[in-house]
């Protein structure tokens, strides 16, 4: 970080201000000129805060020139990291994860059927939702406690860690036997949600929301690895745009730049991305060849009876073909922004 101090800063007051700053623990340069006195900071800005920096009387200006976020930056974790579910599949570092499954979960044996099949097509975890976020209070909600019990049901019947949406964290404790805790797009934010997962010591998975930066999208990892948790996975699941043809704006080159600047594990969802099930198989390939960790991909036995996200939705059958393909391409896809190469480089 630079400060910029005012031309007329009386020399007790920079001295004041570096004083501050290294009590901070943050070494500081200073670099005096004609017009400008300029003061470097070395260390770890990160807890910095550049506002009530600018706030102070003697302060002209001031320029991050590292990421505010330490925990998820590359910088400070070359190696990439690898979460290992309880079934023993992995994802990160040449690891891919499948989590597949129903945009909600609607009963006993529609989970279990697609579980029974997404885990026959090879998805090594499966995924559906019981509080759904829906845009209308009239839409189907989910099935709460009991979606969560059904997903308990297909794990028991299938080995599939389950992964699931949490949108309070006052329903944590419904979600202690949950392997990985979904945070939806539209809570990306939500600072205290984030907080009280970082307390937890199992994945959560953040999906990027709709109208957020990668940069954003670090911080809110940073604030559940800030808590002690490292267990974070990243998801791209499309922003909105201007355009209408599909339901969101999918963008494949995040993935090598949110690979450049974080170890963490980077998955796509092209199901949210593009709301269009035709779209969903060439968006996959894409994003495997342009080397995410891991998809989510939303499967359903009966797409044109499902309560939520069935133009989206996969069936079975679709979603089989899928996975060959994806497991042919798999082992060529460019990870030159990973620390860990594919198996086939
Ligand atoms: C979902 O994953 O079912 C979901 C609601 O997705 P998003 O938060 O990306 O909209
Ligand atoms: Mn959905």
């Amino acid at each position: 970080m630079i400060v910029i101090l005012k031309k007329n800063a009386e020399p007790q007051q920079v001295r004041l201000f570096t004083d501050w700053l290294r009590s901070m623990g943050l070494e500081t340069h200073l670099s005096v000129g004609e017009n400008h006195t300029i003061v470097g900071l070395v260390g770890d800005t990160s807890r910095v805060d550049m506002e009530s920096i600018l706030a102070l009387d003697i302060v002209e200006m001031v320029q991050r020139i590292q990421e505010p976020y330490k925990n998820a930056n590359r910088k400070f974790h070359e190696e990439d990291t690898i979460i290992t579910l309880p079934n023993g599949a992995k994802i990160g570092g040449g690891h891919f994860l499948v989590m597949a499954g129903p945009c909600s979960v609607e009963n006993e044996e529609q989970i279990i059927s697609v579980a029974r099949s997404a885990k026959a097509a090879g998805a090594n975890a499966l995924r559906g939702g019981a509080f759904k976020p829906r845009t209308s209070p009239y839409a189907f909600q989910g099935l709460h406690e009991e979606g969560i019990r059904l997903l308990l049901r297909a794990r028991e019947e299938t080995g599939l860690p389950v992964v699931t949406e949490i949108m309070d964290a006052k329903h944590l404790p419904l979600f202690a036997d949950i392997d990985v805790i979904q945070v939806g797009a539209r809570n990306m934010q939500n600072f205290e949600l984030l907080k009280e997962l970082g307390k937890l010591r199992k994945p959560v998975l953040i999906k990027r929301g709709m109208a957020n930066t990668l940069q954003e999208l670090l911080m809110s990892a940073e604030y559940v690895m800030a808590g002690g948790n490292e267990q974070v996975i990243l998801c791209e699941r499309g922003i909105r745009t201007f355009e209408t043809a599909t339901r969101n704006t999918m963008d494949l080159s995040v993935i090598p730049v949110l690979h450049q600047l974080s170890h963490l594990p980077v998955v796509v969802d092209p199901s949210h991305a593009t709301g269009r099930w035709e779209l969903v198989a060439p968006m996959a390939l894409g994003a495997t060849a342009c080397g995410a960790d891991g998809l989510l991909i939303e499967v359903h036995n009966d797409p044109e009876h499902a309560l939520c996200d069935g133009p989206q939705s996969l069936r079975p059958e679709k979603f089989a073909a899928l996975m060959e393909k994806i497991r042919a391409i798999q082992p060529y896809a460019d990870r030159s922004f990973s620390a860990a190469p594919a198996a086939a480089e």
